[in-house]
């Protein structure tokens, strides 16, 4: 019987748990609108009682331990969840502490965005990496630095909130109260209203129809650059410039292996590449230029699958370091990589 962990994604409009293997495969998967407004023993009793529902679907699991995500500010160390501000009435509250009683297993504790960048690194896009940038771009940016083979969290915890780099002068206040911050112009809540300024009700253009005549998301963007709207593409143009601009302070900040790049927006990858990948080679220097950007694999599973990882990596620091020397070495040794597979084939 293989080893699982019990794996939970706390958001502020939903709760998400899942029973994960140690290959990372999701074996059953639960939700429920969290009782976001209700305080922190009704979300604990949520996940208790979700809890309770995947192990009635199995049974006979072997269950090593529980990883959660959840929202920042958070202490991983101490396994206590600060004041995020999507959930009323959690003040440091002790979530490894009260778990860890009443299940008796160990639980690991990680903000939501490092949980989905272990994720993508262990499991998705960044499998073999030693080093990578998640960077998530929908309602908001938000992302994760796993640097030289570990989760960057700086002091408290805090590092990496990339969605509140400065990269303009101007343009919308931000909702942390700053002006320019990389999320206030690049993500999707940003794009979509840029379109709505762009167009007016009943003007007939193919945003508006897409939108019913309501204001335009991001989804519509993408959906109407597919169908070669010459707005559109603008719009996604101007988009996958932000997203350029930003990229580049990561790769100059934390040189990484590659940038991954997930959320909502994502969905429109294939449209934005060209655009930011024109950026950073115009405003990177020399040196970080050929760094791959590539979407996310894991899609909205990648929080969960990186919180059950918080349980099932244990033990195995810097294993994703030794894959990428192995990797090295199979490139240097083909003859021998071909003998095992063919021995197994
Ligand atoms: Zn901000």
């Amino acid at each position: 019987m293989t080893r699982l962990a019990l794996a939970f994604d706390l958001g502020g409009t939903e709760l998400r748990g899942a029973l994960v293997e140690s290959g990372g495969g999701v074996v059953a998967q639960v939700s429920a609108p969290t009782m976001a407004i209700a305080g922190s023993d009704a979300v604990i009793g949520q996940i208790i009682a979700l809890a309770g529902a995947l192990l009635t679907q199995r049974p006979q699991a072997d269950v090593a331990g529980i990883g959660i995500g959840a929202p920042g500010p958070l202490d991983p160390k101490a396994g206590i969840v600060i004041a995020p501000p999507t959930l009323a009435g959690w003040h440091d509250v002790p979530l490894i502490d009260i778990l860890g009683k009443h299940f008796g297993l160990p639980v690991r504790l990680e903000n939501d965005a490092n949980a989905a960048a272990l994720g993508e690194w262990r499991f998705g896009a960044g499998r073999g990496s030693g080093s990578l940038v998640f960077v998530t771009v929908s309602t908001g940016i938000g992302g994760g630095v796993v640097a030289d083979g570990h989760i960057y969290h700086g002091r408290r915890g805090l590092a990496a909130e990339i969605g509140h780099m400065t990269i303009t002068g101007e343009g919308d206040r931000c909702f942390c109260g700053a002006v320019g911050c990389f999320e206030a112009v690049a993500s999707g809540t940003a794009l979509g209203r840029r379109a709505t300024a762009l167009t007016t009700p009943g003007d007939g253009s193919l945003l508006r129809r897409l939108s019913a005549d309501g204001d335009v998301s991001a989804r519509h963007v993408v959906e109407a650059a597919r169908a070669d709207d010459i707005s559109a593409l603008e719009l996604i143009e101007a988009e996958a410039k932000w997203l350029g601009i930003g990229f580049t302070n990561l790769l100059h900040l934390y040189s990484p292996d590659l940038i991954v790049m997930g959320g909502g927006l994502a969905n429109g990858f294939d449209l934005l590449a060209p655009t930011i990948r024109a950026t950073v080679e115009q405003r990177a220097m020399p040196a970080y230029r050929d760094v791959p950007i590539v979407p996310a694999q894991l899609g909205d599973r990648a929080g969960l699958i990186g919180a059950a990882s918080l349980i099932l990596w244990e033990g195995e620091p810097g294993a994703p370091l030794a894959m990428a020397q192995d990797e090295d070495n199979k490139d240097g040794a083909t003859e021998c990589a071909g003998a095992r597979e063919t021995s197994h084939g």
